[in-house]
């Protein structure tokens, strides 16, 4: 039983995401230490016998401070899944083992065999596979992929069996931006739910508060922050997470991608400075891309005047937490984009060559022929991910200054 309402009513909740994860509820450390504790047991006892079946007919359970299973409700995992209720501004949320469980167990549970998803065509690579591979495949789940930003071929893609309207707030990696309200009008309006990966925007964009009914997180980038924990989360109402782990048909509780609560406990104890890491990355990340643009680069910045959707970002976005962490540059050719990778690391110690984001150093890698390798010729072109497309997400060491002249260097190895 998920526990429902973990942030105050929407009439008196804070506007800013960070002061409601400030106020969501704090859990002291079993001895009153200001950290939690880690609740490590994977089995809990009852004081009375029946209470066992009680909680395996759903009659007790975590909201009532029974626990059963660490497969099911863990108490540490509890406290990091309210932090982000509160940080996403849905009445429940639980966390999983990794991002792609928190994406697979959600569509698997929003549809049945026969169903229908109607997809952004820029979507992270795995993503894609899931939707284009797998689910057909294994479950007789179709997709079709659309321009997002095309609304009447968004709403032209529904069928009768559509289920789900999927999309990635910001999509990786060509940093569009989803035009939230429309689209869950267009879902709504049809029966479907719109489920919104919000990775690329934490803090900055609330999906839940512009129409998203279920809002994904991969919690290995930004949020955790330090590139050292695989983990997800699903934020919705209380009905879909009690769904998600349904003894009979609930997908996260039968596939099993529970998260380990020393990973819940690592993550959560990051959570207070995730405003900060935030508001950081997107200041560089905006000083970059200017110095980019300036320079004459193709460069793909929401924050940036020059970007199809910045205006449509600044009507989503929570004031004071920018434009997020990352932009893209489009060097042409794969070379180039090689060589300007292989420069700012090899020469410059500006970043490093990795997939991922939300580092605290920059991140970067060449999408097409990397973390969007799994879409097809065909895919890449209608995504406009181009063979010298390069990913960038923006750290925070080092002075500004210095990054930027290092930046600017590698640029102009490129041979652009
Ligand atoms: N969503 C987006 C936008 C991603 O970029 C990724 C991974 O790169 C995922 C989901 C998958 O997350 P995880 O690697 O935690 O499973």
């Amino acid at each position: 039983m998920a526990e429902e309402t973990p942030v105050q009513p929407r009439s008196a909740m804070p506007v800013d995401p960070i002061a409601r994860v400030a106020r969501s509820r704090h859990e002291f450390g079993e001895h009153g230490g200001v950290n939690l504790s880690i609740e490590t047991s994977s089995t809990f006892t009852v004081l009375e016998a029946g209470k066992m079946p009680e909680m395996f007919g759903g009659r007790a359970g975590p909201k009532g401070g029974c626990f059963l299973y660490g497969r099911h409700f863990n108490p540490t995992v509890m406290v990091l899944s309210r932090h982000l209720a509160a940080l996403e501004a849905t009445p429940s949320a639980y966390c999983t083992a990794s991002g792609m469980a928190a994406i697979s167990g959600s569509l698997l549970q929003a549809c049945d065999t026969g169903d229908h998803i109607v997809a952004g065509q820029a979507l992270y690579g795995g993503t894609w596979a899931l939707l284009h591979d797998y689910l057909p495949r294994k479950a007789d789940i179709t997709t079709a992929f659309v321009d997002l930003s095309d609304l009447a071929a968004v709403a032209r893609a529904f069928t009768p069996r559509t289920r789900v309207l999927y999309c990635e707030t910001v999509s990786n990696p060509t940093l569009r931006v989803a035009d939230l309200p429309a689209l869950a009008k267009i879902a709504h309006e049809r029966g479907a739910q719109l489920i919104v990966d919000n990775t690329f925007a934490p803090v900055a964009i609330t999906p839940a508060l512009h129409g998203a009914d279920v809002v994904i997180h991969s919690l290995t980038k930004f949020i955790n922050g330090a590139s050292d924990i695989v983990a997800g989360c699903v934020c919705a109402d209380g009905a879909f997470i009690d769904q998600l782990y349904d003894l009979h048909v609930g997908s996260l509780m039968l596939l099993g991608p529970a998260m380990d609560p020393r990973a819940a406990y690592e993550v959560a104890t990051r959570m207070p400075n995730l405003g900060l890491r935030i508001t950081e990355h997107a200041r560089r990340a905006l000083a970059c891309a200017e110095r980019l643009e300036a320079l004459g680069a193709q460069v793909i910045y929401p924050g940036l005047a020059a970007h199809p959707d910045h205006a449509l970002y600044a009507r989503l976005a929570n004031p004071g937490y920018g434009a997020g962490g990352l932009l893209s540059v489009d060097l042409g050719t794969p070379e180039r984009a090689y060589r300007f990778m292989e420069h700012l690391q090899n020469v410059e110690d500006f970043g490093y060559m990795a997939v991922s984001l939300g580092f605290s150093d920059t991140l970067m890698s060449a999408s097409a022929s990397s973390t969007s390798s799994e879409l097809d010729e065909a895919a890449l072109r209608a995504a406009g991910i181009s063979p010298g497309l390069v990913r960038l997400s923006v750290g925070y060491t080092g002075t500004l200054e210095d990054r930027l002249s290092q930046l600017e260097r590698g640029y102009r190895a490129a041979g652009v």
